[in-house]
């Protein structure tokens, strides 16, 4: 095959890839220099980042095996009734593509995703396949993300952990109500067998290793898996009730949230527009706060308003606080550390601080001002040796006192 046509198809199985989060960056500005202005973009495609256990940021070349696909998800720009352009590749020229990028010191790893073409065993085969070639032949010990297809056999889909550092394994929508009229030919309980599946090989894959040096890595950093937000009916409240399911059970790395983004030649079942990006925003910050500000996903969904959506205008920690004011406001030289993980505008690394100094000295209002980048959004909450919010709290107006103004993100705020 010519390298014009390998370039033809990269650019079509890069572009397919794009619509999944699970490595991605988003909700950011589109901004390109196309018309030989500017340096720089944020629109391409086929290069994502992953982060390592260490906090190290890895490039990925994130690209589909093929875009054929055999079953006909709706929201998917790949699916079988898609007038879509189509392309293929062999395990062979992916593991190509990948080794020579990585020379050239584009990327440091691979992100693996697939239609399913001839049948779910047949597509699992192949990209296993590319990871063996990758990790067998070439010796890479690079990063490789292999999606996992939980219609494959389970021999299949642990192989693939085997090569992997990590696997995932899509749930798709939030309900199984809206898998079922979305994607018809998913099975939500087959999903959660995958995932479950291989949650048991990652634990018992530990084991070993603590035991035995040499014994086989599977998955090292762990499953993650994404879900679509926008498609279909389902609440916030759902989606922060699953999300927090599928940690507990199957003690996933990472649930990632994709706002639904209309596609070419859609299917009339769909919406006509994407949910708002600040959404998914919303979503990633309460499953911040389940991750690691203690909150239960009762609590979170406590946050959402009569039909169990999170406020966009502000974030969900400060919507919990506002709707819960009797909790406040916390003494930060006496309350315990899991109450003041509930301040708006304090962080884990704020929190860690504070109580570390206040086994030293009483803390003022200005030692907290230098931990926090929003004075204000903490004061209404907290009391210190020389601040006390008297009637602050409890204002009617407070929300409007504290929502940023309509055009700030705060990203990450928590
Ligand atoms: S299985 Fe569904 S989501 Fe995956 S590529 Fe095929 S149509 Fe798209």
């Amino acid at each position: 095959m010519s390298s014009s046509s390998i370039m033809d198809r990269l650019a079509i199985l890069a572009d397919a890839a794009k619509y999944d989060a699970s490595c991605a960056s988003s909700g950011t500005a589109r901004r390109n220099s196309l018309g030989g202005k500017g340096i720089g973009s944020t629109e391409g495609m086929g290069i994502c980042h992953a982060y390592a256990p260490d906090g190290r940021c890895i490039s990925l070349l994130k690209i589909l095996l093929t875009n054929h696909c055999i079953f006909d998800c709706h929201y998917c720009v790949n699916r079988k009734s898609s007038n879509t352009r189509r392309a293929r590749f062999t395990p062979q020229e992916v593991a190509d593509l990948t080794i020579s990028f990585y020379r050239r010191n584009y990327i440091e790893g691979l992100f693996l995703s697939s239609g399913i073409v001839k049948s779910s065993n047949h597509t699992m085969e192949q990209m296993v396949e590319c990871a063996r070639i990758l990790r067998e032949e070439h010796e890479f010990r690079g990063y490789i993300h292999l999606k996992t297809i939980p219609e494959a056999d389970a021999e299949l889909v642990h192989r693939a952990g085997l090569f992997a550092d990590r696997v995932s394994i899509n749930v798709e929508l939030p309900t199984d109500r809206g898998l079922a009229r979305l994607a018809p030919d998913k099975d939500a309980r087959q999903i959660e067998g995958a995932m479950n599946r291989t949650s048991t090989d990652i634990a018992a894959a530990r084991d070993s290793r603590r035991r035995f040096r040499h014994a086989p890595r599977f998955a090292p950093a762990g499953q993650s898996t994404q879900m679509i937000v926008g498609a279909d009916r389902a609440s916030d409240a759902d989606i922060v009730h699953r999300a927090s399911g599928l940690y507990t059970q199957f003690g996933l790395r990472r649930v990632y949230y994709s706002a639904f983004s209309p596609i070419p030649d859609a299917s009339a079942v769909l919406p006509l527009k994407r949910p708002p990006l600040v959404r998914e925003h919303r979503l990633y910050q309460s499953d911040w706060l389940i991750r690691f500000y203690g909150f239960r996903a009762a609590e979170v969904a406590e946050a959402t308003d009569d039909k169990g959506n999170l406020p966009l205008d502000i974030d969900p920690k400060l919507a919990w606080a506002l709707k819960f004011r009797e909790t406040f406001p916390l003494d930060v030289n006496r309350a315990p550390r899991e109450l003041l993980y509930r301040v708006p505008g304090l962080g884990v690394t704020a929190v860690d601080r504070i109580v570390a100094a206040r086994r030293h000295r009483t803390l003022r209002l200005e030692d907290v001002a230098r931990l926090t980048v929003s004075l204000a959004k903490v004061r209404p909450f907290i009391c210190t040796a020389d601040w006390r919010p008297t009637r602050l709290t409890d204002r009617a107006d407070l929300r409007s006192l504290l929502a940023p103004r309509a055009e700030q993100l705060e990203l990450f705020a928590a």
